[in-house]
């Protein structure tokens, strides 16, 4: 039977955006649908404007520095809407790129919502159109729970927006998001609170990690609420008042701000799809007591398999909508595998082990490989660790206490490095060179025996004792 593509991919974000285009080069008939702009969370609302602003809040800190170093105090000023106003023209700049590479790639631009209809056919503005293969690529939503008040919150999403930097922002979670949004805003001028249910900020990461990035957040300022859980919001002449419960705390307390982010992770956007139409398997919804999104439970992912095949043979999906690791990278590497199965006839499977990661906080975090905690529970008492902590060099005339980690996790039967974690100054710069020895199974005598490069941050990496 003739189809009229040979793959129709919807969404364009990073994992769509790659597996089209790889397709299309192999001389597969290509299109791709996307009912919002072209880039995806990566390019429109996340890694990217993220990054800018990162960059935009770290001037207020070299200002401080500089003094140390002979130059005069500065009175800086900071303008918000031009900074929001530079990073979307940014945004839509990139948008436009993307389109131009689609059609460079030879890849036709629905510029729609797609949903699936059967097996073989998705419907994009009332038109049936059908494809031998269907690549979901849709990516993630942030999640809000469902408190009285919470449309007075915003997500990441709506931060790149706001008409008005907040002069108070609480921010509830301690994930990736929240961290880096807490850093910005506070580098920013915003006075920020950060309120975790827990007292550990990022804890899915080394523990150092997490330590030594809530210690560099303390001390430039930012406040943690922490074992405390917010119950509802009120819009108030003063701010929004938010009102939460602290453990071991019989009576609620209130703060107000004048924004709160909530950022208490993403769920895959697996809304008006068409997946039960067409019978695509959806796992991890058993859970009735998680927060839902569209009538899902946010666990819930589009089941597939290690080449990202679901269970209709002739459907895939890649990205944050299989909840796998949800990062750009990752999105992009599945769906180049895809392509490469599927239309290049080199079949290969993306691996998910050793994916280097950042955080881009104030102090920054990177990190690759198994943290302290999971090296212990897979390798025992075989795990050595090696770690240093100390100021870095640039902060010896600025007179800030400001602290560097690196660490080594090893297996001391091999030897072969685990994982590799640094807190401070261009940590995902670092960590990044760090991961292909890593992920090529060097092991502390590799290490040990480059040398380093003097003076620098990362040359500690190659001289722990
Ligand atoms: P994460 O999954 O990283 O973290 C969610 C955080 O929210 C956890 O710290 C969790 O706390 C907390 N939390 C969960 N539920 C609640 C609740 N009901 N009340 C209070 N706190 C709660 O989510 P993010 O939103 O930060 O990021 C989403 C994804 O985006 C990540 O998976 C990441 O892969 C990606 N991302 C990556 C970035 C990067 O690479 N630099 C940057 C931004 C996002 P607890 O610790 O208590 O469980």
């Amino acid at each position: 039977m003739a189809y009229d593509y040979d793959l129709f991919v919807i969404g364009a974000g990073s994992g769509g955006l790659a597996a089209s285009k790889r397709a299309a080069s192999y001389g597969a008939k290509v299109a791709i649908a996307e009912g919002d702009l072209v880039g995806g969370t990566c390019v429109i609302r996340g890694c990217v404007p993220k990054k800018l602003m990162v960059y935009a809040s770290k001037f207020s800190h070299l200002y401080e520095d500089a003094v140390g170093y002979g130059w005069s105090k500065v009175e800086p000023s900071f303008d918000w809407q031009k900074l929001v106003t530079a990073v979307n023209n940014e945004v839509m700049r990139l948008n436009q790129l993307h389109i131009n590479f689609l059609a460079k790639a030879g890849v036709e631009l629905f510029q729609s919502r797609a949903t699936l209809v059967d097996s073989h056919t998705v419907e994009v503005n009332g038109r049936k159109i059908t494809a031998d293969k269907i690549l979901i690529a849709v990516g993630g939503e942030a999640i809000k729970p469902d408190l009285p008040g919470v449309e007075y919150t915003v997500t990441s999403r709506e931060m790149f927006h706001l008409k008005e930097q907040p002069k108070r922002l609480l921010v509830i979670g301690a994930g990736y998001i929240a961290v880096e949004f807490a850093c910005i805003m506070h580098g920013l001028g915003s006075q920020v609170s950060v309120m975790i249910r827990g007292d550990r900020i990022l804890k899915d990461f080394d523990e150092d990690i997490s330590s030594g990035v809530k210690d560099g957040m303390s001390k430039h300022g930012i406040d943690f609420i922490c074992n405390s859980l917010a119950k509802k919001f009120e819009q108030t002449s003063e701010g929004i008042k938010i009102t939460y419960a602290e453990k071991g705390k019989d009576t609620e307390s209130t703060i107000t701000a004048d924004a709160v982010l909530f950022a208490i992770g993403r769920a895959p956007n697996l809304a008006r799809l068409g997946l039960e139409t067409a019978d695509v398997e959806v796992i991890n919804c058993e859970d009735e007591d998680l927060p839902r999104l569209h009538g899902y439970s946010v666990n819930c992912a589009i089941q597939v398999d290690e080449y990202s095949r679901t269970n209709q043979p002739n459907i895939f999906a890649v990205g944050d909508c299989t909840n796998r690791i949800n990062l750009t990278p990752v999105a992009i590497g599945e769906g180049r595998a895809f392509a490469d199965t599927e239309f290049g006839n080199n079949p290969r499977v993306f691996s998910h082990h050793e994916v280097a990661s950042a955080v881009f906080s104030q102090p920054e975090a990177g990190t690759v490989g198994l943290s302290e905690a999971e090296a212990r529970q897979k390798y025992g008492d075989a795990v050595k660790i090696y770690r240093a902590r100390f100021r870095p060099m640039f902060h010896s005339l600025t007179g800030a206490d400001e602290k560097v980690t690196v660490k080594l996790v090893v297996d001391s039967n091999t030897e072969r490095v685990l994982g590799a974690h640094m807190v401070g100054e261009n940590a995902a710069e670092i960590i990044q060179g760090i991961a292909i020895a890593v992920k090529m199974g060097a092991t502390k005598k590799d290490f040990d025996a480059t040398v380093g490069i003097h003076p620098s941050t990362a040359e500690e990496f190659v001289t722990l004792r």
